[in-house]
């Protein structure tokens, strides 16, 4: 059976950030959010640069393997990077996304605090795990996740794109079904709008850019305080 992918992207700068260090990519089922570190405008040349391989490796059909492949090109090519500059010294990013492996089938794959998300069947579920220093100490019962949305080590990113040895990207195989909703984005979401108030913006808005869009403008309005970037797939017939 073959189904078809309706999708959205929405990015801003938000409220209080100079540079939007935030880069996507969405094409070829291939949909992915990098969210870059690293000061004097290193942050966004390693999020772009991240995405960039990312799709170049993928290419337009893949296996799973492939496509792990391609993330460790892509680290690979922000660590080579970021040695071959001065100032791009030690630049990393995250990258989280989902691809088509084949017309049945999925991968979610991440490295970092960015997610992915589904909608799916009146659910609203994180398919990722953020590779941060609050996930560690919630997986290990130190921590409760509302206590995790304020803890001061919150954007503490554990792993990430841009290091030596090469990070495991974490991978979830899913079955591609019609009617679900997936959800790429970067921390400047959740960190303003609970898992509540994205699931209620992506239940109100039909239209897979009306929801990036009402995504975006909510963090905007609790506060922007980092930049913003979400990707809306539907899965249609
Ligand atoms: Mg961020």
């Amino acid at each position: 059976m073959t189904h078809t992918l309706a999708w959205a992207t929405a990015t801003d700068v938000g409220r209080v950030r100079e540079q939007n260090e935030d880069s996507l990519v969405a094409a070829d089922g291939l949909f992915a959010v990098a969210d870059g570190m690293g000061g004097r405008r290193a942050g966004e040349v390693a999020s772009a640069l991240a995405v960039q391989v990312l799709a170049e490796r993928a290419g337009e059909q893949r296996t799973a393997a492939q496509l792990v492949a391609a993330v460790a090109a892509a680290n690979q090519a922000v660590v080579e990077a970021g040695a071959a500059s001065g100032e791009r010294q030690g630049m990393a990013t995250t990258l989280t996304g989902l691809a088509l492996v084949s017309a049945e089938q999925w991968v979610v794959f991440n490295i970092g605090d960015s997610r992915v998300y589904r909608w799916a069947e009146q659910r609203f579920e994180q398919l990722t795990i953020d590779h941060s220093a609050v996930q560690e100490m919630v997986s290990a019962g130190f921590l409760d996740s509302a206590a995790a949305r304020t803890h001061p080590r919150r954007n503490v990113v554990t792993r990430a794109l841009g290091s030596l040895p090469a990070p495991e990207t974490d991978v979830w195989p899913l079955a591609v079904r019609r009617g679900d909703r997936f959800l790429a984005c970067s921390d400047g979401l959740t960190n303003e709008l609970t898992d509540t108030e994205i699931a209620a913006v992506l239940r109100a808005d039909a239209a897979p850019q009306a929801a990036a869009d009402a995504l975006v403008a909510r963090a905007l309005a609790a506060g922007g305080s980092d930049n913003v970037t979400v990707i809306v797939v539907d899965v249609r017939d």
